[in-house]
C-alpha cells in the first residue's frame, strides 16, 4: 500500500507534528515500542531482556537538530546512557544517529561529536557504538565521517540498506567493520533504491549470504520478516557458519515472543531499544513498514476510553486529534 508508506513518512518527516507530539509525550501506542522517556526506565527494560539472553542496542530518538546545542545535548545523553549501562553491567551498546549529532549543520563538528562518543565508549569497556543508516541524501556524509573513524577505532561499525541498488559495494568497502544489515526504513526514489518488496527481499539476502562467506567481522542480521529468518537458519547451517559470527536483531516491541524463541534456541540475539522524548518519527516510520502497527495506536486510544478516566480518555483524543489534524495538513499541502 504505497499510498499509506508514503503518508507516514511523509508524517516521520514533519517538524511541527514531532514537536508537538514530543510535548504530548508518547501517545497513540507509541509506549509499547519506545522503552522509556528516560534513562532510568530504558535500563529496567535492558535488565528484564538482559535475563532472557537478549543484548540490546539503545537509540536516543531525535532527528530534527538544528543547532549546535541541540546536537551537543544529544552526545551528552548518549554518552550518559553509556555510563549507566557501564556502571549497571548490563549487555548493551548504542546506536546513534548522525542527523542527531549535527551533520546537516556542520560535517566537522559532527565528526568531532561522534569522535567524542567513541572516545567515552573506549572507557566503557570499548563498548561498541553504531552508527545508524538514515536518508540517502545524508549517506555522503556519514560515510565521510565513518570513513575516519574507522581508522582510529575499533569499536565502531554501521547499518547496509539492502534497498538500496549500491548496497553490495557499501558492503564490500566495510568488510572488517561490525555491520548491521536491513531492509531499508525511508522512502528513496527508483533511481536509487529497489521499490518492491520481492526485489529489497532478494537484495537482502544476496547480501546475507555474502556477508556470512566473506566477512572479517561481526554481522547482526535485523529484521522481523519470519522467511528471512529462516533462510538465513538454514543457510548457516549448510555452510557451517559459526553462530557466533552473527545475531539476529528486532526492534523493541515487534514480535517479542518470537525473539525470546531465537534467543532460546541458541542465536545471539540483539533488541534495538529507543527511548527519550522524539517518539513520533520513529514511530511514524514503523507504521510505515507495516500498517497493521495501526493495531497499536488504535488500541491504545481506545484501551484509554476504556479506563473511562477523563486525562486518559482526553489524551487518546488529543492523540487522534493531532493525527488527524496533522494528517489533513499534510494532504492539503501535497496536493
Ligand atoms: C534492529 C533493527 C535496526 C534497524 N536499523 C535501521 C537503520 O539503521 N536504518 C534503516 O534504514 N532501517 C533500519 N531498520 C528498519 C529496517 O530497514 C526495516 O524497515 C524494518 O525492519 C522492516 O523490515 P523487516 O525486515 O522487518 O520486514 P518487512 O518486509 O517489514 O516484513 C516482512 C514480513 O515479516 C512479517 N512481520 C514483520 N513485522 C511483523 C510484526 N510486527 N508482527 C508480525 N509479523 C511481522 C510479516 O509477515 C511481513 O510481511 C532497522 C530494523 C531493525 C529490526
Amino acid at each position: 500500500m504505497p499510498v499509506v508508506k508514503d503518508f507516514f513518512i511523509a508524517l516521520s518527516n514533519n517538524k511541527f507534528m514531532n514537536e508537538s507530539a514530543k510535548r504530548m509525550g508518547p501517545a497513540l501506542g507509541a509506549k509499547k515500542v519506545v522503552a522509556g522517556v528516560d534513562i532510568d526506565s530504558t535500563i529496567d527494560t535492558v535488565e528484564k531482556l538482559n535475563e532472557r539472553g537478549i543484548s540490546c542496542t539503545l537509540d536516543n530518538l531525535g532527528e530534527f537538530v538544528t543547532s549546535r546545542h541541540e546536537a551537543l545535548e544529544a552526545q551528552q545523553n548518549i554518552v550518559e546512557i553509556m555510563r549507566r549501562c557501564y556502571n549497571a553491567n548490563i549487555q548493551a551498546h548504542v546506536s546513534i544517529k548522525l542527523t542527531q549529532l549535527g551533520i546537516n549543520i556542520d560535517k566537522d563538528f559532527t565528526y568531532q561529536n561522534t569522535r567524542e562518543i567513541l572516545l567515552k565508549a573506549q572507557e566503557f569497556d570499548n563498548s561498541f557504538v553504531n552508527i545508524d543508516a538514515e536518508k540517502f541524501e545524508d549517506l555522503v556524509g556519514i560515510t565521510e565521517i565513518l570513513d575516519k573513524l574507522k581508522n582510529e577505532f575499533n569499536n565502531v561499525g554501521t547499518v547496509i540498506q539492502a534497498y538500496l541498488h549500491d548496497a553490495m559495494n557499501i558492503m564490500d568497502k566495510y568488510q572488517d567493520l561490525r555491520l548491521r544489515l536491513v531492509k531499508g526504513a525511508y522512502k528513496e526514489g527508483p533511481h536509487i533504491a529497489y521499490q518492491t518488496k520481492e526485489e529489497i527481499d532478494r537484495n537482502y539476502i544476496k547480501l546475507i549470504e555474502h556477508r556470512l562467506l566473506t566477512a572479517n567481522a561481526f554481522t547482526s542480521i535485523a529484521t522481523h520478516d519470519h522467511n528471512i529468518i529462516n533462510h538465513v537458519k538454514q543457510f548457516v547451517k549448510n555452510h557451517n557458519i559459526d553462530k557466533n559470527s552473527f545475531e539476529f536483531q528486532m526492534l523493541y516491541g515487534f514480535r517479542t515472543d518470537y525473539a525470546y524463541e531465537l534467543a532460546d534456541e541458541g542465536y545471539n540475539f540483539t533488541m534495538y531499544v529507543p527511548f527519550g522524548e522524539d517518539w513520533f518519527g520513529y514511530f511514524m516510520r514503523r507504521l510505515a513498514e507495516r500498517p497493521q502497527n495501526i493495531n497499536l495506536m488504535l488500541l491504545d486510544i481506545f484501551s484509554a476510553k476504556n479506563k473511562k478516566t477523563f486525562i486518559t480518555g482526553a489524551a487518546g483524543v488529543a492523540a487522534a486529534s493531532l493525527l488527524t489534524i496533522g494528517s489533513i495538513a499534510l494532504f492539503k499541502k501535497n496536493k
